[in-house]
């Protein structure tokens, strides 16, 4: 992947403030642009999709913020111990072979009219489709002390994986046995509805070995737990027996950075390490393009093509999307497939598929080897025209060391099918 200036030097002097001469449509070889923002789960796995099914002649343009891709799946094992950040990095060489164009830049801006993508002052992309992938931001205004680096520094989200993963694991490494570890988690919907209920269950596996006095105090938003209600809480009754204190219906509402304590609206609480995912809405570009239209937070498409319902021309896909699906790489990466297909098809003058079928597995990891799953097949519905799950599906009766094998080869199967 290249630096954006060196970028735009090869794609031709003109880039900078018009269209780009290299890959004009002039030229009467390419069948049109698909500029993609975001390379993680979704972004990624769309490019990918396009090129195989949209043929060589298709100019497709991915644009990331970050050299690095690194999974948000299995980052709760680095805070168990079992698994290193480095495990769960990869860089982004394996989608060479696909002959996608990809630039390290950040997107500041999308005027859908004139179809173009802003990296930057005065530059900008053009496009025949625009991809949107940038998954979740989270919504500081209302917790904005946390809204700093160096609050974040203090009390991390841990919610994108990397830096902020490795310093919760060293709060955690650092607190004294008998320490309390406080975790905040914000009303549905939220990225990975079972994430932060398998939070628990790794920091209380880490706990457990490392600082067995340590307790556990989860602060939810929800009236209940959200996903695997069942199962987490058998788990934490058996393998973390009196280690976890749940509390349901306890929204956050101020955060002591230095004193690292939190108020709900009945009490307040405090940590010796305090670990607060905040509210989150689609990432900052889907507001930017307009396309946020739920709440101001989530953007409705169709869910055939994935297209904005309220900008055309341009597709969202994964976390940013507003449905009643789960927001999980698994969802991003077949969201992503079938906007490729309808893209590709589209652009080749054919209809999309009439009614796509999807399935997604999200599996939890309760201690290094005990993994436990949640899986449905979504098919889309022609006279409600969403997706809705078919029959079938379900949860696992327990966590076992089987599903923990399994957990482990769906996510070098995701991984293998994302980025390479
Ligand atoms: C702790 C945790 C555990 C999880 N476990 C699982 C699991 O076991 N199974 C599962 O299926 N899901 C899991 N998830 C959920 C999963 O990580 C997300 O659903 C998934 O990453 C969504 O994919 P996405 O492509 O929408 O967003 P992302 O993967 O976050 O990708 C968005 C990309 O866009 C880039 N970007 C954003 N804005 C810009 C911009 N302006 N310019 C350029 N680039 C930009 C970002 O850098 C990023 O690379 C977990 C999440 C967490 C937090």
């Amino acid at each position: 992947m290249m630096q954006r200036r060196e970028f735009l030097k090869i794609l031709g002097a003109g880039a900078i403030a018009s269209a780009v001469p290299g890959f004009a449509h002039a030229a009467g070889k390419s069948q049109g642009r698909v500029v993609i923002v975001g390379a993680g789960y979704a972004g990624a796995t769309a490019a990918k999709y396009l090129r195989l099914w949209g043929g060589d002649q298709l100019d497709i343009i991915l644009v990331e913020k970050s050299t690095i891709f690194v999974s948000c799946p299995l980052s709760n094992l680095v805070l168990g111990g079992s698994k290193r950040i480095g495990d769960l990095t990869f860089n982004y060489s394996g989608l060479d072979r696909y002959n996608i164009k990809r630039l390290y830049a950040e997107v500041v801006g999308i005027d859908a009219a004139k179809r173009k993508v802003h990296v930057g002052e005065g530059d900008f992309l053009e496009y025949d489709r625009l991809i949107v992938a940038p998954g979740i931001d989270f919504m500081y205004e209302s917790l904005p002390m946390l809204e700093s680096a160096a609050a974040q520094e203090s009390v991390p989200h841990a919610w994108k994986a990397g830096p902020q993963t490795i310093n919760l694991r060293k709060q955690l490494e650092a607190m004294p046995d008998g320490g309390v570890f406080v975790l905040s988690i914000p009303k549905a919907p939220y990225r990975c509805p079972p994430g932060p209920y398998e939070r628990v269950s790794q920091v209380a596996f880490y706990l457990r070995n490392a600082k067995p006095k340590s307790k556990i105090i989860v602060l939810d938003a929800n009236p209940e737990i959200v996903s695997k209600k069942g199962l987490f809480t058998k788990v934490w009754a058996e393998l973390y027996t009196g280690m976890v204190d749940y509390r349901p219906n306890s929204q956050v509402v101020e955060v002591d950075v230095g004193a690292r304590s939190l108020k709900t609206e009945f009490e307040t609480v405090r940590a010796d390490v305090l670990n607060v995912i905040p509210p989150q809405r689609a990432g900052k570009v889907a507001q930017l393009a307009g396309a946020a239209n739920v709440d101001k937070r989530w953007c409705e498409v169709d869910f055939l093509t994935y297209e904005s319902k309220v900008v055309p021309g341009i597709h969202i896909i994964g976390d940013s999307v507003s449905a009643a699906l789960p927001k999980s790489a698994h969802m991003a990466t077949s969201q992503a497939k079938v906007c490729a297909s309808a893209i590709a098809a589209s652009l080749a003058g054919d209809p999309p598929d009439p009614q796509p079928v999807f399935a997604n597995t999200c599996y939890s990891f309760v201690s290094d080897k005990l993994a436990m799953h949640v899986a449905h097949v979504y098919r889309y519905d022609l006279a409600k025209k969403i997706m809705l799950p078919a029959e079938g599906g379900g949860v696992s009766d327990k966590p076992t060391e089987l599903e923990g094998d399994y957990a482990q080869w769906w996510a070098k199967n995701i991984w293998s099918d994302v980025l390479s």
